[in-house]
């Protein structure tokens, strides 16, 4: 993409109410505009990173047998009449009433309408068991939105629900989910610690959040030092491991020893719950059991907020230049700045170049903008793209460009067959 025809509006100045260090950069790298307190719009760098990130979220899914389905925003609200939670879950769901009186509400989760699809399509236990995800907007009015889409009122949430046969086979499910979102966030770059959690308002007796380690994280964590292992393990590793958890509040209950005991604060990225019927039974989702009695299958819910991700990345990736994209999730590989617009040969070298990186399918955000040069080095450091490539008229009078390494500052001087092998080839 050319820098002079996108619509990535960068600001120099730092937005003086964002607070956090994602908060500002975001704003400032034109990731996302604020449109009231806790929603945003979200610009054109910004969805390209979503869609990265819900790419690797969908792999990993699919991955473990997860089907992908859409729900809607809104919900009628005697869905929630029927579980029992219209009136106990509180303030942060917006209800209204369309013109013909009926109660609506706009969805902070959807147990309730996962429950819904279930139990119109699934009649017996020969169709589980059955795990349906979606990646939708949710809404939920909180009381302090703040850091941003960190903690938003409106919030793009990955949010899967199973149904089991009987206890054991939720239980496998859960790990599955579990050993899939430490593989997913890791993907992303990131060392997810496993908590042991409270239900809230989802209810149920088994429940682990994922934690970013992160200076300026919401929670304090007490972890074992031996997590960090483990959420670097391979995928068969994980899959004989131990549910892992630890208590995110007591030291003491942590139980590990001292030497291993660890302290930090983070960022909830997923929350995964286990509850069992609560709410097959009260929505009356049975199904026909083996031995021709109607079962009531046990349900997990899990969820990942892929807009709050973009914070925890940020938050964990960036210096006092701006952002640094793990490869993964960067919304373009490259940037491609021609330092001297008005010099003829740096101007078709760059194009050139371009458009070779193209044709071998490389992302590339090319500034050519009649732009300083500061200001394009400063802006593309601010974007924080994995790598650059530097066209300047004096290694380009030696047939040479110089391709920066955003993360360590190295700078490689390469022919333009070099730089094509490295993207071609890498
Ligand atoms: P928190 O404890 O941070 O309030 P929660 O436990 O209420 O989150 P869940 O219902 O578990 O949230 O939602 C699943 C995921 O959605 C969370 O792990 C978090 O990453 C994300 N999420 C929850 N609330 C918000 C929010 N207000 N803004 C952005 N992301 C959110
Ligand atoms: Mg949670």
């Amino acid at each position: 993409m050319r820098l002079s025809s996108s619509f990535i509006p960068t600001l120099k100045e730092i937005p003086v109410d964002a607070t956090s260090v994602s908060h500002q950069l975001m704003l400032r790298a034109s990731l996302v505009v604020q449109t009231a307190a806790g929603i945003y719009s979200w610009l054109p760098l910004g969805i390209r990173i979503l869609k990265k990130i819900s790419r690797i979220i969908e792999e990993e899914q699919e991955a473990i047998g997860a089907n992908q389905i859409l729900m809607t925003t809104l919900q009628p609200a005697k869905l929630w009449q029927e579980s029992g939670r219209y009136d106990s879950y509180g303030e942060e769901m917006v209800c209204f009433k369309d013109r013909r009186g009926h109660e609506l509400l706009y969805s902070p989760t959807n147990e309730e309408q996962a429950t819904d699809i279930f139990r119109r399509f699934v009649k017996s236990y020969r169709q589980l068991p059955q795990n349906l995800f979606q990646i939708h907007w949710k809404f939920r009015d909180e009381i302090r939105p703040r850091f941003g889409i960190m903690r938003g009122r409106e919030f793009l949430m990955k949010d899967g629900y199973s149904f089991d046969i009987d206890i054991e086979s939720a239980k496998k499910t859960y790990q599955k989910v579990f050993n899939a979102y430490l593989i997913t966030f890791r993907r992303m770059g990131l060392t997810p610690i496993p908590v042991r959690a409270d239900s809230g308002a989802i209810g149920g007796d088994m429940s682990h959040e994922f934690q970013v380690l992160a200076a300026t994280g919401e929670s304090t964590l007490f972890y074992d030092s031996l997590l960090l292992e483990l959420t670097q393990a391979s995928k068969e590793e994980l899959a004989s491991a131990y549910a892992v958890s630890e208590d995110k509040h007591d030291p003491r209950a942590c139980r590990v020893p001292e030497d291993r005991l660890r302290q930090s604060r983070g960022i909830e990225v997923g929350h995964i719950f286990y509850f069992g019927t609560k709410y097959t039974k009260s929505m009356e989702a049975s199904v026909m059991g083996p031995k021709g009695t109607p079962i009531y299958p046990e349900m997990g819910s899990y969820g990942i907020g892929v807009s709050r991700l973009i914070g925890a990345i940020i938050e964990v990736f960036h210096d006092e230049k701006g952002i640094i994209w793990p490869e993964s999730v960067a919304p373009f590989r490259v940037g491609l700045v021609n330092l001297q617009s008005e010099d003829t040969a740096c101007t078709e070298a760059a194009k050139d170049l371009y458009t070779k990186l193209c044709a071998l399918d490389v992302e590339v955000l090319y500034d050519d903008r009649k732009e300083r040069m500061g200001v394009k080095l400063s802006d593309m450091d601010l974007i924080g793209l994995p790598w650059q490539i530097l066209v300047g008229p004096r290694k380009l009078a030696d047939g040479v460009f110089e391709l920066k390494n955003r993360k360590t500052g190295e700078i490689q001087v390469l022919s333009q067959d070099g730089i094509l092998n490295f993207f071609g080839c890498s």
